[in-house]
């Protein structure tokens, strides 16, 4: 490759990420998994922290030049605990799979049996069986079972999972643990139902958490350490407006077994900008998480309401569609979610196709399923509430069902997110939300 042709791809490669920026900064952004961090978030997020190694606890770390790092790491600690009401938070997997690994590797052996929901019924591929690819089979050779669901209740079955769980112990195939939580994830898990029944049996309780941290951060959804959960688990970027990442949460009798588990076994390096930044957004959560949490479920209710009005099919209706960030709709009507999905990205308003319940049954699979998934975590960030979600309700059923043409609904998108150039909910925003930030020239 000669020198100029390098040149030109290096300089085309930052016009890919601006081009990508200004794209996000024009859309409506629905992905349930994503967020917007503030700019002090993204202010750690570059410092020299992610070029260091700090591998170990603080304290007791492999490498020198940790004075600052460990300081910290140890307010990021501090801070996640009084959070999250916890005796032991461990900030440094590197993701949510990364989390729940750790949580695999220091309570259960491969050739266990644990019990997760399926995919179809909101489960992750994380506690997916071996034959999926999922990482509790596939990678630490657990034998997944599914926990039993209601797809009227979009919700955990209780007596059928008792029920289920007999009849395993009866086998001799008792589950060590239960994995509760999910990516489609409406309303809160009967941990408290079930939680006595899981403690006389001796079945480990794992709360997956990676999508609704930040609503249990500002104490809108459940709290999984009070109702019953052994460990929770969770990505730091989803409602948990941080920088990509994972957490583990616990009680103090379970904190060795963790951190083991997390260095040696499942981390070296622990990106520590990442670290930092999650130390930043645990602040801005203990300020603002409440508020925070409060107008992103509300926002959701509206959104399904205003979706549903317009006769699209929203799931969840005999409980009010949504107690979460999520919003799941079934457009098997309007053709699958794949062409739905594709539909709305083209007029600028990114969310993603997803599986209902009804998919297995009915011959669908995860590369077309019946839905599409919201999440209104990242416009609320921006300061959107009911009017807004009416509006962009409103905006699907016009691209949808309506067909409107896409330049249009791309012009008012623009218009309106114009109007919101801001992150709400933290204490610094000197920059607007999408702003780009040039380091070279
Ligand atoms: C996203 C997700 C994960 C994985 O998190 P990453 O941070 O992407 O590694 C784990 N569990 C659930 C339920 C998720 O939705």
């Amino acid at each position: 490759m000669q020198g100029q042709d390098v040149k030109r791809q290096y300089d085309h490669l930052f016009e890919l990420l601006k081009e990508h920026q200004k794209w996000i900064s024009e859309s409506i952004t629905l992905i349930a998994s994503e967020n917007v961090p503030s700019p002090a978030v993204r202010e750690a997020i570059l410092s020299d922290f992610g070029n260091r190694y700090a591998e170990g606890w603080p304290g007791e770390r492999v490498y020198a030049g940790c004075k600052y790092i460990d300081q910290v790491e140890i307010a990021a600690q501090n801070l996640g605990k009084e959070l999250f009401g916890a005796e032991f938070v461990d900030v440094r997997p590197i993701a949510g799979v990364n989390s729940n690994l750790v949580i695999y590797t220091a309570f259960t052996d491969p050739g266990d049996r644990i019990l997760s929901l399926s995919i179809p019924n909101g489960g992750h591929i994380t506690y997916g069986k071996k034959e999926l690819g999922g990482t509790a089979g596939a990678v630490h050779g657990l034998v997944v079972e599914n926990i039993p669901f209601d797809d009227e209740e979009m919700n955990i079955d209780v007596d059928r999972t008792k029920q289920k769980i007999e009849s395993m112990i009866k086998e001799g195939k008792k589950p060590k643990m239960i994995v509760f939580g999910g990516s489609v994830f409406l309303f809160p898990h009967p941990l408290k139902e079930l939680s006595d029944y899981l403690k006389s049996n001796e079945i480990l309780t794992m709360y997956d958490g990676a999508h609704v941290l930040g609503l249990i951060a500002g104490g809108q959804f459940q709290d999984p350490l009070r109702e019953g959960a052994d460990f929770m688990t969770g990505s730091t970027h989803k409602t948990m407006p941080g920088p990509q990442g994972g957490i583990v949460v616990s009680f103090n009798k379970f904190s060795d077994k963790i951190k083991g588990s997390v260095f040696p076994s499942n981390t070296s390096n622990h990106h520590l900008h990442h670290m930092a930044a999650k130390a930043v957004v645990f602040a801005e959560m203990l300020a603002f998480g409440k508020d925070y949490a409060t107008n992103v479920i509300r926002n959701a209710q509206s959104l399904a309401e205003a979706l549903s009005a317009r006769g699209l099919k929203v799931i969840g209706g005999r409980n009010g569609f949504t107690e979460s960030h999520q919003v799941l709709v079934d457009v098997t009507a309007q053709g699958g979610g794949w062409g739905v999905e594709r539909e709305l990205e083209d007029a600028n308003i990114i969310l993603n196709r997803n599986m209902i319940p009804s998919d297995i049954k009915e011959g669908r699979h995860f590369k077309d399923p019946g839905g599409i998934r919201m999440g209104t975590q990242e416009l609320t960030r921006l300061g959107m509430g009911r009017s807004e979600m009416e509006y962009i309700g409103d905006l699907i059923y016009r691209t949808v069902v309506k067909k409107d043409d896409h330049e249009r609904i791309r012009s008012e998108i623009s218009a309106l997110k114009r109007k919101f150039p801001k992150v709400s909910y933290a204490f610094d925003n000197q920059q607007d939300a999408y702003s780009y930030i040039t380091l070279r020239k």
